[in-house]
Order: structure tokens, then sequence, then C-alpha cells
């Protein structure tokens, strides 16, 4: 079993009840079992900024699916809750974007998966819940909570958990 982590966002529609079907249906059609859910947090957009606010938030899988395996499973459930990549611009609102953040200390480099993510470390809007759940993990000889002391939390809050 590989421990994954994996960060949901979205800024199209009802955010926090599409994170948790995503997450079932993660569970259910990866055969995943859930490790640690973070906190969803309302972060300001990031790279294109004239745009509604996110909903972040990020947990932590074990799954026996290899990493093509299991990014290709996550774009099919992003498209089940409403994303169409081709109607998007880069960066732009979405429905539900699911990146995978790091699969153990898996190393890739291709276009069409990176591991880690390429961008992690300059996230405020992935360190914040990826801290909740993996403050001592190293990624990319970095450790989250040591990552997260580096970059800019202004305008992230966290939002109380739901029921
Ligand atoms: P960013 O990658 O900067 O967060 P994005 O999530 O908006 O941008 P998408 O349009 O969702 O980008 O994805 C573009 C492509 O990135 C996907 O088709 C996917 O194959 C590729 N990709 C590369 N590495 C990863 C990864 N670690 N997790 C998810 N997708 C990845
Ligand atoms: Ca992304
Ligand atoms: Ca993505």
């Amino acid at each position: 079993m590989a421990s994954v982590l994996i960060a949901l966002g979205g800024n199209v529609g009802d955010v926090r009840e599409t994170f948790r079907k995503a997450v079932a249906n993660i569970c259910g059609m990866t055969q995943a079992a859930l490790i640690a859910r973070s906190s969803d947090h309302v972060t300001p957009p990031w790279g294109e900024e004239k745009q509604d606010r996110f909903i972040n938030a990020c947990i932590e899988i074990e799954t026996a699916l290899d990493p093509h395996a299991l990014l290709f499973t996550l774009h099919k459930i992003e498209k089940k809750f409403g994303r169409d990549r081709t109607k998007e611009t880069r960066w732009g609102p979405r429905t539900l974007d699911l990146d995978i953040i790091a699969y153990d200390d898996v190393k890739l480099d291709k276009p069409e998966l990176t591991l880690p993510h390429p961008r992690l470390f300059e996230r405020a809007f992935v360190l914040v819940p990826l801290a909740e759940i993996a403050p001592y993990r190293v990624i990319g000889g970095r450790k989250v909570a040591d990552a997260l002391a580096a970059v800019s939390t202004a305008g992230i809050e966290r939002l109380p958990d739901v029921g």
C-alpha cells in the first residue's frame, strides 16, 4: 500500500458538499483507506486573481493503485462532479480539482504526472491544510511544517467542521 496525499480545491457550486462526496468516491473507486482529512479552508484565488475564493482541503489515503491509475481515477471523479477541462482557463474557476501532492517518496517528472507536485512549496492553500494532517511528513527533502512557515498565509480562513 502507498501513502498518498491529495489536495482538493474548488470555487464553483457547493464545494464543501462536493468534497464530502468526492472523498467518498476517492475511497470507493481507488479502494483506498482514508487515513486523515484536513479541515476545509477558504483561500484567496492563486494564479488568476479575478475569481471567487476557493475552498481547499487535503486528505491522506492508502491505496494499492499505482500513481498513473490513481490520477486517471481522480480525473474521472473530477468529471463526475462537473469539471470540464475543455471549457476552462488555467487556474480559473472549477468545481473540483484533485492533485496528487505526494505518492510515498516517488519522484516523477512527466507533464502528465509530476511527483511530488511541482508547485506545492509556493502554495499556502495546499500547505495550510496539509500541515494539519501531515506536519512531519518530508516531501522532496522538506518537512511540511517548515515549508508552511516559509509562506504567507494571509487571507486563509479555516472553516468550522460540518456536522
Ligand atoms: P496545477 O497543476 O498548477 O495545480 P491545475 O491543477 O489547474 O494546475 P489541471 O488542469 O487540473 O491543472 O491539470 C493539468 C495536468 O496536470 C493534468 O492533466 C495532469 O495530467 C497533470 N499533472 C501533473 N502532475 C500532476 C499531479 N501531481 N497531480 C495532478 N495532476 C498532475
Ligand atoms: Ca491544482
Ligand atoms: Ca489539477
